[in-house]
């Protein structure tokens, strides 16, 4: 059945929470020859996307570009504000949480976890009670993931700036928006965010190997006295040379073509109407999940992701195996439970270039898959989907 090249026509559903499907547009945009890095056309190039990045984080400060996955961008936010035996308060919203704080161990960092059970956003009340504890100021940062990529559960980001400012604490606001960013609403000024982490591979659209860090004046401010050394993820040097259109090293030329053309197809759709077009398919997305009858992973209705949704697998079956039947049978690949959820979670990416009918044919597969795979479930959640579109169209 797993027959290497048993799909030979048609697109591969790669509907997994990042990396999304990549849109013609952006392919045939780095399809182009590779440019010297220190020359004008490049200088062109690279003052178009810095300056055309802040509107989407919505962010007026700058934004710097790595040629880096994600989790070089938290790294990057860390040692730059930060010193060695620094405390930061992290909560623990799931797998991709627990990985930036196993990052910050590492680093030399003492951070404090705000336990979690891998199905709630970021509790902003027990962020404020931690820091109005914290008379001597010993926190130094607090780190959130806006959008908890392993379990679907998008956190309030306001809320938790307020949290920070009623306890009169002056840590500094870090937030991982990999997930979120070009898809959820996010903001960088308004929400009082310092750092904001981004990558290339999920809201973007683009395919892996970019990822940014925008930066707020206090973050800059932090930046000048934090200890943790750094050499390639400094800001100081990177910002120099992006004041001018220049990168300190070799930039990922290609990838910023892509970024150029993902800007543009972001802006001329309009975020208002990119983050309504992905509520509208998680809202179709969970009518689906509803219908066959499971249970969403995310247990609070105000957090539900509009990028992704983690399905709870009834007991006794497992989620890979049903993974794999969707991928041999109908060529598409749904996203796998991430640690303590192996198994017994699948998710389901409707996030980046992605349609009413993209998400039709993806519950499709997934009803089907249900079935040949023996797993009870009630018919019907396309159908159910199908009407919660149609009735967004006005139908
Ligand atoms: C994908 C993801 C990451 C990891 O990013 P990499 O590009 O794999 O390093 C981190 N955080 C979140 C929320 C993610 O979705």
């Amino acid at each position: 059945m797993a027959r290497l090249n048993a799909h030979p026509s048609g697109r591969h559903f790669l509907q997994i929470p990042g990396p999304t499907n990549v849109p013609d547009r952006i392919l045939r945009a780095m399809d182009h020859p590779t440019i010297d890095h220190r020359g004008p056309e490049f200088q062109a190039l690279a003052r178009q996307v810095l300056a055309g990045l802040r509107p989407i984080f919505q962010a007026r400060g700058p934004v710097v570009i790595y040629p880096a996955s994600g989790t070089g961008a938290w790294e990057a936010a860390l040692v730059n504000t930060l010193s060695s035996g620094d405390a930061v308060l992290m909560v623990e919203t799931g797998h991709f949480a627990t990985l930036w704080k196993r990052l910050a161990e590492r680093l030399g960092l003492k951070p404090e976890f705000i336990a979690g059970d891998w199905r709630r956003g970021v509790d902003a009340a027990a962020v404020e009670a931690r820091l109005r504890d914290d008379k001597a100021h010993a926190f130094k940062a607090v780190c959130i993931v806006h959008n908890e990529t392993s379990t679907g559960v998008t956190s309030d980001v306001a809320a938790v700036r307020r949290a920070i400012d009623a306890a009169r604490h002056p840590a500094l606001l870090m937030v991982d928006t990999i997930s979120s960013l070009g898809s959820i609403d996010y903001r960088h000024d308004e929400w009082g965010v310092d750092v904001t982490v981004a990558g290339s591979q999920k809201g973007l659209m683009l395919p892996p190997g970019l990822s940014f860090n925008a930066i707020s004046d206090r973050a800059l401010a932090a930046a000048k006295a934090a200890r943790l050394p750094k050499s390639y993820w400094a800001w100081d040097e990177m910002l120099a040379a992006n004041a001018n259109g220049w990168f300190p090293f070799t930039p990922a030329t290609n990838l910023l073509y892509g970024l150029a053309e993902a800007i543009d197809m972001l802006m001329s759709e309009g975020l208002a109407a990119v983050f309504a077009r992905h509520a509208r398919h998680a809202e179709a997305t969970r009518a689906a999940v509803r219908a066959w009858g499971f249970e969403l992973l995310c247990v609070n209705p105000a957090e539900y992701s509009n990028s992704l949704t983690a399905v709870l697998m009834p007991a006794g079956h497992d989620a890979d195996a049903f993974r794999k039947i969707v991928l041999d049978h109908f060529n598409m690949s749904l996203g796998q439970g991430l640690t303590r959820l192996a198994g017994k979670v699948f998710r389901i990416g409707h996030l980046g270039d992605f349609n009413d009918l993209t998400l039709v044919g993806t519950l499709g597969g997934i009803e089907m898959g249900l079935a040949l795979a023996g797993v009870p479930h009630r018919e019907g959640g396309v159908q159910a989907a199908m009407a919660s579109l149609r009735a967004a169209a006005g139908g």
